[in-house]
Order: C-alpha cells, then sequence, then structure tokens
C-alpha cells in the first residue's frame, strides 16, 4: 500500500557534545553533506536535529540553507516567571525552532515527568503557532517481558495527546522507542516495530478516526544506525527514525537519511 506520510528522520543529541566547538563542527559537517552531495533522500525525507539549548541558535544559523530543521529536547512546564533553569515553549519558537521533543523515556525515568506533565508541555507547545511536537511512547524490558508492550503504548498516546484537537494532530509525530532498545544496541526487529507501530495507529484511529490517525507519522527510535534503517523503514507503518548514539556523527546520520528512503 502506498503511503502518503513523508519519511522524518531526527536527531537527539542528549547530552553532547561537551563544547560549542564540537557541536558547531558537527552542525558545519552535517551542512556539507547535506549541501555538496544532495541525494533524492536529502530532499524527500524531512530531517531535524535536537542539539542541547546553548547550542540551539548556532544549529539555526549553520543549517541555514541545508533543508535541515531544529528541534529542542524539551520545555518548561511554564510559559514565564519565576521559574529557575527553566526554558519555555515560546522561548524556543521565538529563535526559529520548529520541533520540541517531548516524552523520551529518559525524561520520564530520570526526570520523573509523568504523562500528564507531557501533555501539558505538548498543549503549551500547540499554542506556539508553527511549532510540531515529537511525542515518544515506549515500554521498558520488564513490561515488554510482561507483555505489556500494548497497553503502555496506548496509555501513553491517550494520555500524551488528551485534549489535543484533529486539526492539531497534523503537527505531531510520534516516535516509538522501547526503552530496551535505547542505547543498547539491541534494536528491536523490523517485525516487533510494525507490531508496536500498529498498536499505536489503532490507538490513533480509536480517538481521531482512520483518515487523521493515517496521516500521522510514527517514528521508531532504540539503536537506529545506517545498516539497520533500511530494514525497519521498509515496514508499511514506520514513516521514520529517532536516533541517539548515531546522529552524533555526521557520515553516520546522512547515511541513515540516505537509507530511509
Ligand atoms: P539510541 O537513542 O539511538 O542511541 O539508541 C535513541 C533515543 O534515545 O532517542
Amino acid at each position: 500500500l502506498f503511503s502518503a506520510r513523508r519519511p522524518v528522520i531526527a536527531g537527539n543529541w542528549k547530552l553532547n557534545p561537551k563544547s560549542i566547538a564540537e557541536a558547531s563542527q558537527l552542525l558545519k559537517l552535517l551542512h556539507a553533506n547535506f549541501v555538496n552531495h544532495r541525494t533524492p533522500a536529502q530532499l524527500d525525507v524531512e530531517v531535524v536535529v535536537f542539539p542541547p539549548f546553548p547550542f540551539l541558535l548556532e544549529a539555526l544559523l549553520v543549517l541555514q540553507g541545508s533543508g535541515i530543521k531544529v528541534g529542542a529536547q524539551n520545555v518548561a512546564l511554564q510559559t514565564s516567571g519565576a521559574y529557575t533553569g527553566e526554558v519555555s515553549a515560546p522561548m524556543v519558537r521565538s529563535i526559529g525552532v520548529d520541533y520540541v521533543m517531548l516524552g523520551h523515556s529518559e525524561r520520564r525515568a530520570i526526570f520523573g515527568e509523568s504523562d500528564a506533565d507531557i501533555n501539558k508541555k505538548l498543549h503549551l507547545c500547540l499554542a506556539e503557532p508553527g511549532l510540531g511536537v515529537i511525542l515518544c511512547v515506549g515500554e521498558t524490558e520488564d513490561e515488554y517481558e510482561s507483555k505489556l508492550l500494548a497497553s503502555v503504548c496506548d496509555v501513553q498516546i491517550r494520555k500524551g495527546l488528551k485534549g489535543v484537537s484533529i486539526s492539531d494532530l497534523s503537527r505531531i509525530i510520534i516516535a516509538y522507542e522501547p526503552v530496551w532498545a535505547i542505547g543498547t544496541g539491541k534494536v528491536a526487529t523490523p517485525e516487533q516495530a510494525q507490531v508496536a507501530h500498529t498498536v499505536i495507529r489503532n490507538t490513533l484511529t480509536d480517538m481521531y478516526g482512520y483518515q487523521a490517525a493515517d496521516s500521522v507519522r510514527i517514528q521508531y527510535g532504540g539503536s537506529v544506525n545506517p545498516e539497520n534503517v533500511d530494514s525497519l523503514m521498509s515496514m508499511p507503518d514506520v514513516d521514520g527514525a529517532l536516533v541517539g548514539g548515531a546522529s552524533l556523527t555526521a557520515d553516520a546520520f546522512t547515511r541513515i537519511v540516505d537509507g530511509a528512503i
């Protein structure tokens, strides 16, 4: 079946690299790869990188003309006021950021973000015209072994998208990231990813109807690399990848984009 969904590859830099000098170097290499040797994939695939906050402006500057978009890895639960240390959705949108990533398993597990927090942040992002969101969901290894994949993903989608209108759904990308596959080298098989993505699309269909659900892009994330991206993306409901470790090397990330179609 032909899917009209545009593939989307995102690079989650997490707490890397160590300095603006290193970040700038990585951005310049990415820019060169996308400007000098533009491949059909680089034109057809939506590409977004998510550097840490201090590198966002540099990313926006260096990536100009490359077609690569820039996203923020998180935003605050508030939009302004006495919240020392926070960065808001309006702030990141005002500098030209196109996406915010929400609900990453590291935010959930290490920083205690609940589905309600994630939903509140998501609404703050949707209040900013033009800002898109990657909403991450996925089960832990224990949950996977207890056959809870479907119920965990279903609940995270329903709670994460609570109150989101059908018209705003088009601004949201879902990333399915099984926690057991993140940073472990233990990538899900294409078949495992397809099963999970079907679960997620079924939940979306229940919430928004077939047509709207069919147009939502669902990325797979967890140990994606240039060698496995092609087989994952060959599955009908895998519309892209959210890449951690391999997004820190310009050539690996570029090869992943090139492998996405
Ligand atoms: P990984 O991380 O590609 O290093 O497994 C993916 C992610 O956490 O988004």
